[in-house]
């Protein structure tokens, strides 16, 4: 039997691009939708509210960043829960039996044949979307724009940035992006925080732009910011004004 039925959707939606935009959007933790197989996974209702779920309110500043930009825009529609699209296949994260301390029953002990027939229906058409329009725009350049957010609090520590830029193999764009963002002097800027961008812990920038030396941002933007429509739009209007100068600046600095 198929991992995912007829009536389970694609893993993915693909906005196509409005105008030609160097921008592409990806947005690894945007879905919440469970394969009719898994049902509620055991996690009870008020779980699926939490951002072990998904990442809150990015996809809708997804929607609002694309229409402003007229960028491509690729978004998971699936949970984290079900396989972790920001991790390689196999990694022992990729499929988590706790997250933020709730258990999640369905992901306890999880076959190797479960775990391949997850990354087949749902990791690998993402990540092939994915590749596909990098592919396709060779020989221009284009930067991977990945797109998170973050919980306010974790394990007891509130966290103070508002947004935050991870980085590793492209230091210099997060860093004009970071001093851009600092002029409203009410923000409080994270530099690889609260996480930091790394090849073992994360998969879509290292993945698709780290081993092609292609330009890539990871904005992480605090979840109580973006709960709702208002903070959405005023979020994705920051970026949509500040990404076009992050990008001529990056130009002019020259290549990584
Ligand atoms: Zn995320």
């Amino acid at each position: 039997m198929a991992f995912l039925s007829d009536r389970d959707p694609l893993p993915y939606i693909k906005r196509d691009a409005l105008k030609d935009s160097p921008f592409i959007l990806v947005s690894d933790h945007a879905g919440r939708i469970v394969p009719e197989k898994l049902g509620d996974m055991g996690v009870s209702r008020d779980d699926w509210e939490r951002h072990i779920s998904h990442d809150i309110g990015i996809k809708e500043v997804g929607h609002y960043l694309h229409k402003l930009c007229g960028s491509v825009l690729i978004e998971q529609v699936y949970s984290r829960l079900v396989i972790d699209c920001n991790r390689s296949p196999g990694h022992p994260t990729s499929i988590a039996s706790v997250s933020d301390n709730t258990n999640i029953p369905a992901n306890q002990s999880v076959s190797e044949d479960e775990r391949r027939a997850r990354e087949r229906a749902i990791l690998h058409p993402y990540h092939d979307v994915i590749e596909r329009e990098i592919d396709q725009r060779k020989g221009s350049d284009n930067i991977l724009i990945s797109l998170h957010s973050f919980t306010s609090e974790m394990n007891g520590f509130k966290r103070p940035w508002h947004i935050g830029l991870l980085h590793d193999h492209d230091p210099l764009t997060a860093q004009i992006m970071i001093d851009m963002l600092k002029e409203d002097k009410t923000l409080c800027v994270g530099d690889n925080e609260p996480y930091i961008l790394n090849s073992v812990n994360d998969y879509t920038v290292p993945y698709h732009a780290a081993r092609r030396q292609m330009p890539a941002l990871e904005i992480e933007i605090r979840q109580d910011l973006i709960a709702h429509e208002t903070g959405q739009k005023e979020w994705a209007e920051r970026l949509a004004n500040l990404l076009p100068r992050v990008w001529d600046e990056r130009k002019r600095r020259g290549n990584l």
